[in-house]
């Protein structure tokens, strides 16, 4: 017995001597080997827009989510204004069919359905992709519609981006005026409907009535993929102190984006980036927070002067934060988290295992 707690002991010594010895940046790569979760990435739409090029996931996107450890990506089907209305259902499937072309090109890429696909996926070293929709545009008001994009591999859907739908409204860029009005008949059933296939409802961008009516009808976790705190940028397409409450009273995760960070370019970094992770979870507890990236500059940089004015009319113009512009910089954020004091089990939780907590529980 003696002996079986001395070498527990010298096991034990063994284990924390090499802790102290582990540098800065083998932690790094430690704490995210297993994989970062990132549950809102624009690649359908990219794919789309270069669909006459060949094998873009490969040569475009895999360095740097390789360079970041990316182990899961949520890719958002999203409908520009000028192919709606009547291209928007048209578009999302030449979307999904570019995902299809791209990862039968390039054998590192899974679009993985279920939790246990997720697993084997990430066993095999691959990057599982979980195709998701931002805006409920493709379906028209055609709820048998939601059962074909779920056979193609949906399995989460934000029922608005900030305008309106048959679904439901947007929260707009603003500190208040949203419209009042909560989900539609259509985007009530829609909301039941996804929770009965195992579609998870992403609550990013929708109005506040319309996240309360989401939650009055749900029962499992709600996600909110894609979000930021209004304690530092005040505007209600992002989410209250009362709504990140709401989402921790049951169990939900919040990806934090990092394009609304601050309204203001100066204060649109990596700190204040962590500044968002760390109020909700002094709010909901670390449990209740996760990564939703929205890295968008690769795309923004192509449009022309007309397109971001139009944007900064429409929406806002987005500040991109200069050490996290892209999937290659995760391990700046890992490097944020630990100067900042949080700990292994803690960073673990928010680089990935809230959010496979959520795939559990859905898919
Ligand atoms: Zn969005």
């Amino acid at each position: 017995m003696v002996s079986v707690i001395r070498d527990i002991c010298a096991i034990r010594g063994f284990f924390f001597q090499g802790m102290t010895d582990e540098s800065i940046d083998q932690r790094i790569e430690r704490l995210q080997v297993g994989g970062v979760i990132d549950m809102h990435f624009d690649l359908p739409m990219a794919l789309y827009e270069k669909r006459e090029r060949k094998n873009v996931l490969e040569t475009e996107f895999l360095p740097e989510l390789d360079a970041g450890k990316i182990g899961v990506v949520g890719v958002a089907i999203y409908i520009e204004d000028r192919y709606l209305p009547d291209a928007g259902l048209r578009v999302a499937l030449d979307q999904i069919a570019r995902l299809f072309v791209e990862t039968q090109a390039c054998q590192r890429f899974v679009v993985s359905k279920a939790y246990r696909d997720i697993e084997k996926t990430r066993k095999a070293g691959k990057i599982a992709l979980l195709i998701t929709m931002e805006g409920a545009e493709p379906l028209g008001t055609d709820l048998d519609l939601l059962r074909v994009f779920y056979e193609l591999g949906v399995r989460s859907i934000g029922l608005t981006h900030a305008r309106s739908n048959a679904a439901g409204h947007g929260g707009i860029f603003a500190p208040n005026g949203s419209s009042q009005e909560g989900l539609s008949r259509f985007g009530r059933d829609l909301v039941r409907e996804c929770e009965t296939l195992g579609v998870i409802v992403d609550l990013a961008h929708i109005n506040p009535a319309g996240f309360k009516d989401v939650l009055s009808i749900t029962t499992k976790p709600p996600i909110v993929s894609h979000t930021n705190v209004r304690r530092y940028y005040d505007i209600e397409r992002n989410i209250s102190d009362d709504q990140i409450k709401m989402i921790g009273e049951r169990r939900g995760v919040i990806g934090i984006n990092s394009v609304l960070v601050s309204p203001k370019g100066n204060e649109s970094t990596l700190d204040r980036y962590v500044d968002h992770i760390e109020h909700i979870a002094n709010l909901i507890g670390v449990d209740g927070v996760g990564i939703g990236f929205d890295f968008f500059e690769f795309i923004y940089c192509q449009w022309p002067e007309s397109a971001k004015k139009e944007l900064a009319e429409k929406l806002t113009t987005p500040h991109f934060i200069p050490d996290l512009r892209n999937h290659s910089h995760a391990g700046n954020l890992t490097r944020k988290l630990i100067e900042r004091g949080f700990n292994d089990e803690q960073i673990e939780k928010i680089l990935r295992d809230n959010w496979l907590r959520i795939f559990k529980a859905w898919l």
